[in-house]
Protein backbone atom coordinates (compact mmCIF):
# COMPACT_ATOMS: atom_id res chain seq x y z
CA UNK A 1 0.00 0.00 0.00
CA UNK A 2 1.43 3.58 -0.81
CA UNK A 3 3.06 4.71 2.29
CA UNK A 4 1.01 8.04 2.16
CA UNK A 5 -2.19 6.55 2.43
CA UNK A 6 -0.98 4.76 5.56
CA UNK A 7 0.35 7.84 6.88
CA UNK A 8 -2.79 9.00 7.23
CA UNK A 9 -5.03 6.20 8.67
CA UNK A 10 -6.26 6.51 12.49
CA UNK A 11 -4.72 3.04 12.85
CA UNK A 12 -1.71 2.05 13.94
CA UNK A 13 0.52 0.30 10.97
CA UNK A 14 3.59 -1.98 11.86
CA UNK A 15 5.54 -4.13 8.91
CA UNK A 16 7.81 -6.75 10.05
CA UNK A 17 9.71 -9.13 8.21
CA UNK A 18 10.17 -12.77 9.27
CA UNK A 19 13.59 -11.34 11.46
CA UNK A 20 11.49 -9.23 13.36
CA UNK A 21 12.74 -6.08 11.62
CA UNK A 22 10.45 -3.44 11.06
CA UNK A 23 9.99 -2.25 7.47
CA UNK A 24 7.57 -0.12 8.00
CA UNK A 25 5.86 2.21 11.26
CA UNK A 26 3.50 4.41 9.65
CA UNK A 27 2.99 8.50 11.16
CA UNK A 28 0.31 7.20 13.50
CA UNK A 29 3.22 4.44 15.46
CA UNK A 30 4.98 7.90 15.28
CA UNK A 31 2.83 10.01 17.22
CA UNK A 32 2.05 7.43 20.21
CA UNK A 33 4.96 5.99 20.46
CA UNK A 34 7.12 9.17 20.15
CA UNK A 35 9.82 7.37 18.29
CA UNK A 36 10.44 8.27 14.38
CA UNK A 37 10.44 6.05 11.93
CA UNK A 38 14.24 6.51 10.61
CA UNK A 39 14.98 5.88 14.45
CA UNK A 40 13.00 2.29 14.45
CA UNK A 41 12.91 1.32 10.59
CA UNK A 42 15.45 -1.12 9.63
CA UNK A 43 16.19 -2.28 13.39
CA UNK A 44 15.08 -5.00 15.78
CA UNK A 45 11.36 -4.44 17.07
CA UNK A 46 12.85 -6.02 20.36
CA UNK A 47 15.52 -3.40 20.38
CA UNK A 48 12.51 -1.07 21.02
CA UNK A 49 10.15 -3.44 22.68
CA UNK A 50 11.85 -5.98 24.38
CA UNK A 51 8.92 -6.32 26.35
CA UNK A 52 7.16 -8.10 23.10
CA UNK A 53 9.91 -10.79 23.15
CA UNK A 54 7.76 -13.17 24.79
CA UNK A 55 6.91 -16.57 23.22
CA UNK A 56 3.17 -15.41 23.21
CA UNK A 57 4.20 -13.00 20.62
CA UNK A 58 6.85 -15.02 18.67
CA UNK A 59 3.95 -17.90 18.25
CA UNK A 60 1.35 -16.13 17.16
CA UNK A 61 3.95 -14.07 14.51
CA UNK A 62 4.83 -17.67 13.18
CA UNK A 63 1.86 -19.19 12.91
CA UNK A 64 1.03 -16.16 10.76
CA UNK A 65 4.12 -15.95 8.57
CA UNK A 66 4.09 -20.37 8.25
CA UNK A 67 0.40 -20.69 8.27
CA UNK A 68 -0.75 -17.62 6.74
CA UNK A 69 -2.92 -17.20 10.17
CA UNK A 70 -5.09 -14.00 10.61
CA UNK A 71 -4.55 -13.66 14.30
CA UNK A 72 -6.62 -11.00 16.11
CA UNK A 73 -5.39 -9.58 19.58
CA UNK A 74 -8.50 -8.24 21.26
CA UNK A 75 -8.24 -5.93 24.34
CA UNK A 76 -10.45 -7.53 26.10
CA UNK A 77 -7.58 -10.65 26.79
CA UNK A 78 -4.30 -8.60 25.82
CA UNK A 79 -5.19 -4.96 27.32
CA UNK A 80 -2.59 -3.80 24.83
CA UNK A 81 0.52 -4.38 22.44
CA UNK A 82 2.75 -1.88 22.68
CA UNK A 83 3.33 0.08 25.63
CA UNK A 84 2.00 3.85 25.05
CA UNK A 85 1.34 5.85 27.85
CA UNK A 86 -2.42 7.32 27.66
CA UNK A 87 -3.05 11.07 27.83
CA UNK A 88 -5.76 13.71 29.31
CA UNK A 89 -8.73 12.11 30.97
CA UNK A 90 -7.70 8.51 30.66
CA UNK A 91 -4.26 8.78 32.16
CA UNK A 92 -6.07 8.31 35.41
CA UNK A 93 -7.69 4.88 34.82
CA UNK A 94 -4.86 3.53 32.06
CA UNK A 95 -1.07 3.77 32.23
CA UNK A 96 -1.22 2.28 28.53
CA UNK A 97 -3.21 2.74 25.76
CA UNK A 98 -5.98 -0.02 25.54
CA UNK A 99 -5.37 -1.73 22.19
CA UNK A 100 -6.89 -4.31 19.60
CA UNK A 101 -4.29 -5.82 17.61
CA UNK A 102 -4.12 -7.47 14.31
CA UNK A 103 -1.68 -9.88 12.80
CA UNK A 104 -1.88 -10.28 9.06
CA UNK A 105 -0.02 -12.27 6.36
CA UNK A 106 1.49 -10.15 3.87
CA UNK A 107 4.03 -10.75 0.30
CA UNK A 108 6.33 -7.96 -0.11
CA UNK A 109 7.39 -6.84 -3.70
CA UNK A 110 10.00 -9.79 -3.84
CA UNK A 111 7.81 -12.49 -2.81
CA UNK A 112 9.28 -12.57 0.92
CA UNK A 113 7.09 -12.95 3.79
CA UNK A 114 5.80 -10.16 5.91
CA UNK A 115 3.54 -9.57 8.87
CA UNK A 116 1.34 -6.80 9.33
CA UNK A 117 0.31 -5.42 13.12
CA UNK A 118 -2.47 -3.02 12.79
CA UNK A 119 -3.06 -1.11 16.28
CA UNK A 120 -6.09 0.07 17.41
CA UNK A 121 -6.57 2.66 19.69
CA UNK A 122 -10.19 1.49 21.91
CA UNK A 123 -9.14 3.27 25.05
CA UNK A 124 -12.56 5.33 24.73
CA UNK A 125 -15.10 2.60 24.60
CA UNK A 126 -13.24 0.55 27.35
CA UNK A 127 -13.57 3.85 29.37
CA UNK A 128 -17.21 4.06 28.76
CA UNK A 129 -18.02 0.58 28.92
CA UNK A 130 -16.26 0.69 32.62
CA UNK A 131 -17.97 3.99 33.70
CA UNK A 132 -21.82 2.35 32.61
CA UNK A 133 -20.71 -0.49 34.41
CA UNK A 134 -19.89 1.07 37.50
CA UNK A 135 -23.14 3.43 36.86
CA UNK A 136 -25.14 0.45 37.07
CA UNK A 137 -23.94 -0.32 40.65
CA UNK A 138 -23.94 2.50 42.31
CA UNK A 139 -27.29 4.53 43.78
CA UNK A 140 -27.71 7.16 42.23
CA UNK A 141 -28.25 9.65 45.26
CA UNK A 142 -25.77 9.01 47.76
CA UNK A 143 -23.02 7.12 45.29
CA UNK A 144 -22.36 4.08 47.53
CA UNK A 145 -23.42 0.41 46.31
CA UNK A 146 -26.67 -0.15 44.98
CA UNK A 147 -29.78 -3.17 45.92
CA UNK A 148 -28.93 -4.78 43.14
CA UNK A 149 -25.07 -5.11 43.68
CA UNK A 150 -25.87 -6.13 47.39
CA UNK A 151 -27.70 -8.65 45.94
CA UNK A 152 -25.39 -9.89 43.54
CA UNK A 153 -22.54 -9.72 46.41
CA UNK A 154 -24.51 -11.23 49.17
CA UNK A 155 -25.08 -14.39 47.22
CA UNK A 156 -21.75 -14.45 45.80
CA UNK A 157 -20.21 -14.27 49.41
CA UNK A 158 -22.87 -16.66 50.45
CA UNK A 159 -21.47 -19.64 47.77
CA UNK A 160 -17.99 -18.57 49.19
CA UNK A 161 -19.01 -19.51 52.72
CA UNK A 162 -20.92 -22.61 51.49
CA UNK A 163 -17.49 -23.77 49.60
CA UNK A 164 -14.84 -22.51 51.95
CA UNK A 165 -16.42 -21.39 55.28
CA UNK A 166 -15.16 -17.92 54.82
CA UNK A 167 -18.26 -16.51 57.63
CA UNK A 168 -19.34 -12.98 56.96
CA UNK A 169 -22.07 -10.66 58.88
CA UNK A 170 -25.18 -8.63 57.63
CA UNK A 171 -25.81 -5.48 59.37
CA UNK A 172 -28.95 -3.35 57.90
CA UNK A 173 -29.59 0.05 59.63
CA UNK A 174 -32.41 2.24 59.33
CA UNK A 175 -33.02 5.98 60.27
CA UNK A 176 -35.06 6.25 63.23
CA UNK A 177 -38.67 8.53 62.20
CA UNK A 178 -36.66 9.71 59.30
CA UNK A 179 -40.21 11.13 58.08
CA UNK A 180 -40.03 13.63 60.27
CA UNK A 181 -36.97 14.97 59.03
CA UNK A 182 -37.84 15.37 55.50
CA UNK A 183 -41.57 16.88 57.67
CA UNK A 184 -39.49 19.75 59.70
CA UNK A 185 -36.37 20.21 57.54
CA UNK A 186 -37.42 19.48 53.55
CA UNK A 187 -36.59 16.52 51.56
CA UNK A 188 -33.53 18.06 50.24
CA UNK A 189 -32.00 18.57 53.74
CA UNK A 190 -33.61 15.10 54.20
CA UNK A 191 -30.96 13.72 51.30
CA UNK A 192 -28.41 15.72 52.34
CA UNK A 193 -28.34 13.04 55.82
CA UNK A 194 -28.31 9.92 53.45
CA UNK A 195 -25.54 10.99 51.76
CA UNK A 196 -23.83 12.27 55.05
CA UNK A 197 -25.00 8.79 56.82
CA UNK A 198 -23.49 6.76 53.58
CA UNK A 199 -20.25 8.26 53.29
CA UNK A 200 -20.01 7.87 57.29
CA UNK A 201 -20.71 4.29 56.75
CA UNK A 202 -17.99 3.74 54.05
CA UNK A 203 -15.52 5.56 56.15
CA UNK A 204 -15.73 3.29 59.12
CA UNK A 205 -15.50 0.09 57.38
CA UNK A 206 -12.39 -1.70 55.97
CA UNK A 207 -11.98 -1.93 52.38
CA UNK A 208 -13.26 -5.12 51.36
CA UNK A 209 -16.73 -4.57 53.54
CA UNK A 210 -19.26 -3.76 51.33
CA UNK A 211 -21.69 -0.46 52.19
CA UNK A 212 -24.86 -0.25 49.92
CA UNK A 213 -28.35 1.75 50.16
CA UNK A 214 -31.11 -1.32 50.83
CA UNK A 215 -33.71 1.46 49.92
CA UNK A 216 -35.64 4.71 51.05
CA UNK A 217 -33.33 5.47 54.44
CA UNK A 218 -32.10 2.07 55.02
CA UNK A 219 -28.47 0.44 54.71
CA UNK A 220 -26.59 -2.43 54.44
CA UNK A 221 -22.90 -3.66 55.39
CA UNK A 222 -21.63 -6.64 54.40
CA UNK A 223 -18.21 -7.32 56.70
CA UNK A 224 -15.98 -9.70 55.35
CA UNK A 225 -14.11 -12.50 57.55
CA UNK A 226 -16.34 -11.25 60.39
CA UNK A 227 -17.91 -13.07 63.10
CA UNK A 228 -21.49 -11.64 65.30
CA UNK A 229 -19.21 -10.41 67.72
CA UNK A 230 -17.05 -8.10 65.73
CA UNK A 231 -19.83 -7.14 63.68
CA UNK A 232 -21.64 -6.50 66.66
CA UNK A 233 -18.96 -3.79 67.74
CA UNK A 234 -19.08 -2.42 64.04
CA UNK A 235 -23.06 -1.55 64.62
CA UNK A 236 -22.48 -0.25 68.41
CA UNK A 237 -19.27 2.18 67.29
CA UNK A 238 -21.76 3.20 64.17
CA UNK A 239 -24.86 3.62 66.34
CA UNK A 240 -22.92 5.92 68.82
CA UNK A 241 -21.01 7.91 66.20
CA UNK A 242 -24.68 8.48 64.33
CA UNK A 243 -25.99 9.68 67.64
CA UNK A 244 -23.05 12.14 68.00
CA UNK A 245 -22.88 14.14 64.25
CA UNK A 246 -24.38 17.33 63.91
CA UNK A 247 -26.00 17.16 60.52
CA UNK A 248 -25.44 20.57 58.62
CA UNK A 249 -27.20 22.11 55.94
CA UNK A 250 -26.20 25.26 53.71
CA UNK A 251 -28.53 27.77 55.67
CA UNK A 252 -27.18 26.68 58.85
CA UNK A 253 -29.81 24.65 59.81
CA UNK A 254 -28.28 21.45 61.91
CA UNK A 255 -30.13 18.48 63.71
CA UNK A 256 -28.81 14.91 65.09
CA UNK A 257 -30.51 11.87 64.37
CA UNK A 258 -30.41 8.33 65.58
CA UNK A 259 -30.60 4.78 63.62
CA UNK A 260 -31.88 1.57 64.66
CA UNK A 261 -29.59 -1.71 63.28
CA UNK A 262 -29.89 -5.01 63.22
CA UNK A 263 -26.98 -7.81 62.77
CA UNK A 264 -26.66 -11.64 61.60
CA UNK A 265 -24.00 -13.99 60.48
CA UNK A 266 -23.92 -16.21 57.71
CA UNK A 267 -24.40 -20.29 59.49
CA UNK A 268 -24.92 -23.72 58.03
CA UNK A 269 -28.42 -23.18 58.85
CA UNK A 270 -28.64 -19.96 56.56
CA UNK A 271 -30.41 -21.63 53.41
CA UNK A 272 -29.54 -18.15 50.96
CA UNK A 273 -28.61 -14.99 50.85
CA UNK A 274 -32.29 -13.76 50.92
CA UNK A 275 -32.39 -15.40 54.28
CA UNK A 276 -29.65 -13.64 55.57
CA UNK A 277 -31.40 -10.59 55.02
CA UNK A 278 -34.80 -11.51 56.69
CA UNK A 279 -33.02 -12.51 60.08
CA UNK A 280 -31.05 -8.65 60.11
CA UNK A 281 -34.19 -7.50 59.08
CA UNK A 282 -35.70 -9.07 61.91
CA UNK A 283 -33.10 -8.09 64.23
CA UNK A 284 -33.75 -4.46 63.02
CA UNK A 285 -37.16 -4.70 64.02
CA UNK A 286 -36.76 -5.49 67.46
CA UNK A 287 -34.44 -2.84 67.69
CA UNK A 288 -37.40 -0.38 66.37
CA UNK A 289 -39.65 -2.26 68.83
CA UNK A 290 -36.74 -1.93 71.99
CA UNK A 291 -37.36 1.89 71.43
CA UNK A 292 -34.84 2.35 68.82
CA UNK A 293 -31.34 3.83 68.70
CA UNK A 294 -29.94 0.21 69.43
CA UNK A 295 -28.32 -2.73 67.81
CA UNK A 296 -29.77 -6.13 68.00
CA UNK A 297 -27.91 -9.32 66.95
CA UNK A 298 -30.66 -12.28 65.70
CA UNK A 299 -31.40 -14.86 67.77
CA UNK A 300 -33.10 -18.01 66.27
CA UNK A 301 -35.18 -18.74 69.21
CA UNK A 302 -36.09 -15.12 69.85
CA UNK A 303 -37.02 -13.85 66.18
CA UNK A 304 -37.82 -17.37 64.67
CA UNK A 305 -41.44 -16.86 63.50
CA UNK A 306 -41.46 -13.51 64.38
CA UNK A 307 -42.97 -11.13 61.65
CA UNK A 308 -40.59 -9.18 59.11
CA UNK A 309 -39.76 -5.59 59.74
CA UNK A 310 -40.80 -5.04 56.36
CA UNK A 311 -44.29 -6.85 56.47
CA UNK A 312 -45.65 -4.78 59.15
CA UNK A 313 -44.19 -1.14 57.98
CA UNK A 314 -45.67 -2.01 55.05
CA UNK A 315 -41.85 -0.99 53.19
P1 LIG B 1 -38.94 4.52 61.87
O1 LIG B 1 -38.20 5.03 63.04
O2 LIG B 1 -40.00 3.57 62.27
O3 LIG B 1 -38.03 3.92 60.85
O4 LIG B 1 -39.64 5.77 61.22
P2 LIG B 1 -39.40 6.42 59.82
O5 LIG B 1 -40.10 7.73 59.79
O6 LIG B 1 -37.96 6.48 59.51
O7 LIG B 1 -40.02 5.35 58.84
P3 LIG B 1 -40.87 5.41 57.57
O8 LIG B 1 -40.61 4.14 56.83
O9 LIG B 1 -42.29 5.72 57.94
O10 LIG B 1 -40.32 6.62 56.74
C1 LIG B 1 -39.24 6.53 55.91
C2 LIG B 1 -39.06 7.86 55.28
O11 LIG B 1 -37.91 7.90 54.46
C3 LIG B 1 -40.23 8.24 54.40
C4 LIG B 1 -39.60 8.65 53.09
O12 LIG B 1 -40.15 9.83 52.62
C5 LIG B 1 -38.15 8.85 53.45
N1 LIG B 1 -37.28 8.62 52.32
C6 LIG B 1 -37.09 7.48 51.62
N2 LIG B 1 -36.21 7.69 50.61
C7 LIG B 1 -35.83 9.00 50.68
C8 LIG B 1 -34.94 9.82 49.91
O13 LIG B 1 -34.32 9.40 48.93
N3 LIG B 1 -34.80 11.11 50.28
C9 LIG B 1 -35.48 11.62 51.34
N4 LIG B 1 -35.28 12.89 51.67
N5 LIG B 1 -36.33 10.88 52.08
C10 LIG B 1 -36.49 9.59 51.76
MG1 LIG C 1 -37.54 2.30 56.75
MG1 LIG D 1 -36.86 4.74 59.41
Amino acid sequence: MDRQILDVLNTGIVILDNKYQVVLWNHWMEMNSGKNREEIEGSLLFKHYPQLNTLFFTRSVKSVLNFNNYVYLSQKLHTYLFPFPTRGIYARDFEFMQQSCSLIPLTGEDGEKLIVITVQNVTETVFLEQSLKEQTRLDGLTGIFNRRYLDKRLDEEYTRFKRSGRVFSLMMLDIDHFKQVNDNYGHPFGDLVLKELAALCNDIVRGSDIVARFGGEEFSVVLLDTEAEGAMIFAERLRKKVEELSFRNNEGLSLSITISLGVTTVTKDIESSAHLIEEADKALYSSKESGRNCVTLYDDKKHKGKPKKSSVMGR
